[in-house]
């Protein structure tokens, strides 16, 4: 039996032969993380620029999550929700709290909040908009991505989510993004229950729409009784320099879905966030998950919430996000490999110079990993640079010698 692995070969080798071909991973292996730092199993240490998707926003291994989930595991861990458990209240309270919500339903995956936000939709436009069953309508935007399940790929228009994944689960109507009037002619039809968009598109490779489009859907909304969906699971937790990128534009949506850096990267934890009216639609026995709000979950996403508060890593990733962009433009301006460069906060992207077929982004990234810092295209000639928000200006500007150095050369 192979129980450890002492070589990057040999542990690529291991996951190449036993593991299925899912992802095509850059190829470094970690064996160590510790804030905006990650080391592979040789002990070459790189600067982080993924964040395992947004997800470490805290950085990593953060002693005070660490802690709460040490100090948790050690009492009790999970007693599915067929009894109480003295930790989950609490924490429903805190995320309710933080959010200013009343209610607050925890899952597990980004993927199954976003299934329980389209049940909840769906229920509450049955129950309370008078739809008629089976007839209930989602509007989703093109380029989406909410997760990997077949219900929400059926609302995906990436071939690469879809193709020979079928049949497609019906009830979806998809729009183009950031496109004000296209979104009125679908949400007046009088069977939308629902508005499933991210406030900045971060799979897609970070598309952010235009000032005033979130304001004007969360009033179309309002306009047509239709129940805004907001996914800032990847923008969510202070990513693009305030706690939720829905705040950017003074926006609540009627259900929030968050998951990701909701544990600072330490388990899957997700909730769903919406009001008494919404959320009490689900009645005992319609909806659940044996994991969702287990004690260990409620002690992490506690801690976790609390240390973005107590480092103010909105106000960190809001300022050194202007840093950051402000570099990536004057390089932009330097060099024509580089056509755009967008984000907010620490959620930025660049897009090279080269179709979205070519290996030019990702030979850039693997030349980004061999100066020491950690980046993955993303539809190709798209790289998406997303810190931990613990990262200091010093780091930054260290961070955006490498990038500078490796482009300019490349
Ligand atoms: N929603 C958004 C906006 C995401 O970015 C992701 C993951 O990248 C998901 C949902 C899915 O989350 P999970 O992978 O935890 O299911």
């Amino acid at each position: 039996m192979v129980d450890t692995v002492t070589t990057s070969q040999e542990a690529i080798a291991l996951e190449d032969k036993f593991g299925a071909h899912n992802y095509h991973p850059i190829p470094v292996v970690l064996n160590r993380g510790e804030g905006v730092f990650l080391w592979d199993v040789e002990g070459k240490r790189y600067f982080d620029f993924l964040s395992a998707y947004s997800a470490v926003n805290q950085g990593h291994c953060h002693p005070q999550i660490i802690n709460a989930l040490i100090n948790q595991a050690k009492e009790l861990t999970l007693t599915s929700r067929a009894f109480y458990n003295d930790k989950l209240g609490v924490a429903e309270k805190y995320v309710c709290d933080t959010f200013g919500y009343q209610k607050a339903l925890f899952m597990n995956s980004g993927a199954e909040a976003n299934e329980t936000a389209i049940k909840l939709a769906r229920k509450w436009g049955y129950t309370k908009k008078g739809i008629a069953e089976n007839q209930a309508v989602i509007v989703a935007v093109k380029k989406n991505f909410h997760g990997r399940t077949t219900t929400i790929i059926s609302a995906s228009t990436d071939p690469s989510a879809t193709k020979h994944f079928g049949p497609f689960m019906p009830g979806f109507n998809i729009v183009d993004y950031d496109d004000v009037s296209a979104l009125e002619k679908a949400l007046s039809h009088p069977n939308v229950c629902g508005l499933w968009i991210e406030p900045i598109q971060g799979e897609a490779g970070v598309y952010v729409p235009h000032d005033g489009y979130l304001k004007a859907a969360e009033k179309l909304c309002r306009q047509y009784n239709v129940l805004l969906m907001m996914d800032e699971i990847q923008t969510g937790i202070a990513r693009t320099g305030k706690m939720l990128a829905s705040d950017h534009e003074d926006v609540r949506a009627d259900i929030l879905i968050l998951g990701k850096a909701l544990s600072g990267g330490v388990l899957p934890i997700s909730v769903v966030l919406a009001d008494d009216e919404i959320m009490l639609v689900i009645k005992p026995g319609e909806h659940g998950s044996t994991f969702g709000g287990n004690p260990l979950a409620a002690a992490v996403v506690m801690a976790a919430l609390q240390v973005v508060k107590d480092e103010k890593l909105a106000e960190n990733a809001e300022r050194l996000g202007k840093v950051f962009r402000a570099r990536m433009t004057d390089l932009m301006k330097r060099t024509n490999k580089i056509t755009l460069v967008r984000g907010k906060g620490l959620l930025n992207a660049i897009v090279i110079n080269d179709s979205p077929q070519s290996e030019t982004a990702w030979n850039i990234c693997m030349s980004f990993a061999e100066h020491g810092l950690l980046a993955k295209p993303t539809h190709g000639n798209i790289i998406r640079l997303a810190p931990p928000l613990v990262i200091t200006e010093e780091q930054i500007h260290e961070c955006c010698d490498i990038i500078e150095k490796v482009i300019l050369n490349h």
